[in-house]
């Protein structure tokens, strides 16, 4: 007897299993015992078992995944068949909902072939591909429990389905075909269904013609238009009001890829991997793709078309590579529905391709990046969500976490499992929130979680929407209320991806935009002496005024007028923003200048890596207004490449403390050119929370130091850390399930309630 757990359920296992067991000439049966678990019981002789086995890790699905086999020998039971068996199993076992996959290439071989029935049909799939967490709405993976049950498998595909040489159809929950299964049409923007026979090629060539489509795709709308054409990227900035923050790009296949941007083998495996998320990847010099697609940075989100849809959309495009933003009104969700994309997206969109399967789930498009050689993720949704992460060790009680505020998520927790809810976005918008509150619901019924009997774990900062949701469902269900400090959180998710001991202390640096600190005060550059349940703070940056608060965070000369007056008079400050032009750089000038110095005495102070370095952007003249999250230090990064180090220049640490107002008064009168002193700046700033996590060492019970916070993924950054700590032989880690900024905090909440043992 077999167990096999795994990604073995939702990626046809089963009728794989049974296909080779019955080629094997073996007798038994398959069964789900729920979890990501499959029993297999085989009878036959002992080369045909060795067969079946060999077959077993050859020749399955390419989706699923092998993580453990348990072998056991036990009596013969005279099977006379092979079967698969109904799931069984004990009920607690509870069953993993799948992540979407990405088309597989005989699915798309099919849709390109004349003489298949499956010919230019949008929505092919079958077991080893196609959507899954996007229309599910309830476990296990059966067709009646998805989107598909609005489409009654025809004739042919049901023959399919039941034909156990079918290799890829057999049992296949998700098929259809252009007979049975959803359809496509195009509409204009005041909702008129335009006649045309071929609704996907059309829209390709309202494209081709500079036109803006709305494209109802696996988990959401996306917007679609040319990249390569300044007038259509801006008009499309202007309709969405989005002025600066990057779009993403969908390119047909790797070869059109590598014609606009540098991949190496790792990009090429992310990009064409089953997630198929967007990568961040550098452009060629020379490629036609327009600067507006991603102004200030030098790297472009680039992805592969995950359904037949996409691809056939672009391979009927002219440059096979265009804009494939999230269809979705200014700070608001994605839309999945096609009245909320008639409604919100018609003045964003000229033409509308709708298709008639219901999203069930929303998800967005997952962005991963690389960071110091690794690959990080900075959002995680489509193809990982909602895959459970495992714990080092069993959880007391199930946990609901509400997660942080911004680009953030929830999870529940149960046994040794955390389940991350997909990218929900800024809950400080209602509808985010809204449908985070919607999602911790979902899985809650899904895992059987009784939100009275469940630990409720939020952020410490007062005014998080997400807090205050926590404190609602408290009050509802007199459930317990945990609060975690948010740095603390960074620091155990990357425990638990470690699978740290519950008990151990680690060394945790938390580089981030800013944080609710135990003390009241503001935090984001913070070296942590951390287990699960406790910690300890050793070091972090000089706290700064932040005058004027969440405004010195969109506006950075504000926050670098903050850390000026800490070492300059009024009227020294004020003759360097005349002599660098930044007065005018706050929207009410010279009267926004004097308030901001006189905020300044009693300003909220805030010790905040992501803070200092919007200071040292708007100080070189990179950024003056934060459009979207981390932008002013981002184009710091991006502006910083190339550059070298200035070895005159050193930030000093006294007592833990790091003085980042010399940092700020050393760039002041430097000389060297402002590439240079972009890179050293963030450098500088990773060296010196490196030797303070360095000389912690010796308090904690592991000699890694783990990294994490929104600002863990500027790779200068960490390779100033890894530099310090590597002369000593330290290994640095970060995060790589999860995103090491808000979007992965959750995974900490719940991590912190392991408890030390
Ligand atoms: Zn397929
Ligand atoms: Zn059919």
């Amino acid at each position: 007897m077999l167990r096999v757990s795994g990604i073995v359920q939702g990626v046809g296992f089963r009728p794989f299993v049974y296909r080779i067991a019955t080629k094997t000439g073996l007798k038994g049966h398959i069964r789900n015992m729920g979890g990501s678990e499959v029993e297999i019981l085989i009878e036959g002789s002992y080369d045909s078992v060795a067969e079946f086995l060999k077959l077993l890790f050859m020749e399955k699905p390419p989706p699923a995944r092998i993580e453990e086999l348990e072998f056991k020998v036990v009596p013969p039971a005279g099977y006379s068949d092979f079967s698969i068996l109904p799931s069984g199993g004990e009920r607690h076992v509870y069953s993993m909902i799948p992540p979407d996959i990405a088309v597989c290439d005989h699915c798309l071989r099919e849709v390109y072939d004349p003489s298949d029935r499956h010919y230019r049909y949008a929505f092919n799939s079958c077991a080893w591909c196609g959507p899954r967490f996007s229309m599910m709405m309830n476990v296990p993976y059966d067709r009646q429990n998805t989107a598909m049950v609005d489409f009654p498998l025809c004739d042919d595909c049901r023959r399919e389905y039941e034909d156990p040489s079918n290799l890829r159809r057999f049992h296949a929950q998700g098929i259809s075909c252009p007979q049975c299964g959803p359809s496509l049409w195009l509409e204009d923007s005041r909702g008129e269904r335009l006649d045309v026979r071929d609704p996907l090629g059309e829209a390709a060539k309202i494209i081709d013609e500079g036109g803006i489509v709305a494209i109802k795709g696996l988990g959401g709308y996306h917007i679609a238009c040319l990249a390569t054409d300044d007038d259509t990227v801006s008009e499309l900035r202007k309709r969405k009001r989005r002025r600066e923050k990057p779009f993403a790009l969908m390119a047909l296949d790797l070869d059109i890829a590598r014609l606009h941007f540098y991949l190496d083998e790792i990009a090429e495996s992310v990009l064409t991997s089953p997630e198929r998320p967007i990568l961040l990847v550098p452009r060629r010099e020379g490629s036609p793709i327009s600067d507006l697609v991603a102004p200030g940075l030098g790297t472009v989100g680039v992805m592969l078309p995950y359904t037949p849809l996409h691809h056939m959309l672009i391979n009927g495009t002219r440059d096979k590579i265009l804009v494939m933003t999230s269809g979705n009104e200014h700070n608001k969700p994605m839309c999945t529905t096609i009245e909320c994309a008639r409604e919100r997206l018609r003045d964003i969109a000229d033409y509308f391709l709708h298709h008639n399967r219901r999203i069930v789930n929303r998800v967005d498009d997952s962005v991963v990046r690389f960071t110091a050689g690794r690959i990080t993720m900075l959002r995680r949704g489509r193809g990982y969500a909602p895959a459970w992460i495992r714990l080092p060790s069993k959880l007391d009680r199930p946990i609901i976490a509400f997660g942080a505020e911004l680009q953030t998520s929830g999870a529940v927790g149960f046994s040794d499992k955390v389940v991350l809810t997909q990218y929900i976005g800024d809950t400080d918008e209602l509808e985010n929130l809204e449908f985070l509150e919607r999602m911790l619901r979902f899985f809650t019924g899904i895992y059987g979680i009784d939100p009275a009997k469940a630990v409720l774990v939020a952020d410490m900062h007062p005014s998080y929407s997400t807090r205050k949701l926590a404190e609602r469902w408290a009050g509802i269900y007199g459930a317990e209320l945990e609060l975690v400090q948010h740095h603390h959180a960074h620091i155990t998710s990357v425990m638990s991806e470690m699978r740290i001991t519950p008990g151990d202390k680690i060394v945790g640096v938390a580089v981030d935009g800013l944080g609710y600190g135990d003390d009241g005060t503001l935090w984001g550059g913070e070296v942590l002496v951390a287990s699960y349940e406790r910690y300890e703070r050793i070091g972090h940056l000089k706290p700064q005024p932040m005058p004027g608060g969440d405004r010195a965070s969109k506006y950075p000369v504000r926050m670098l007028i903050g850390i000026l007056s800490t070492f300059l008079s009024e009227s020294e400050i004020r003759e360097i923003l005349r002599e660098r032009g930044l007065i005018d750089k706050l929207p009410r000038g010279e009267v926004e200048v004097d308030f901001t110095l006189r905020q300044c005495p009693r300003a909220p102070v805030i010790s905040s890596v992501g803070r200092v370095l919007d200071s040292v952007s708007a100080l070189l003249g990179i950024c003056f207004e934060r459009t979207y999250e981390g932008e002013p230090a981002m184009k710091l990064e991006a502006f910083a490449e190339g550059g070298s180090l200035i070895h005159d220049m050193s930030i000093p640490v006294k007592g833990g403390v790091v003085d980042t107002s010399e940092l700020l008064k050393q760039i002041l009168y430097s000389e060297e050119s402002k590439r240079d002193l972009a890179f050293t700046s963030i450098y500088l700033l990773g060296l010196a929370l490196g030797e303070v996590a360095l000389r912690a060492l010796d308090r904690a019970d592991s000699d890694v130091v783990a990294v994490s916070g929104g600002a863990a993924v500027n790779t200068l950054l960490i390779r100033g850390m890894e530099d310090v700590l590597g002369r000593e032989g330290v290994k640095l880690v970060l995060n790589s399930k999860v995103p090491p900024g808000d979007g992965g905090i959750a995974l900490g909440q719940v991590a912190a309630q392991l408890g030390d043992g």
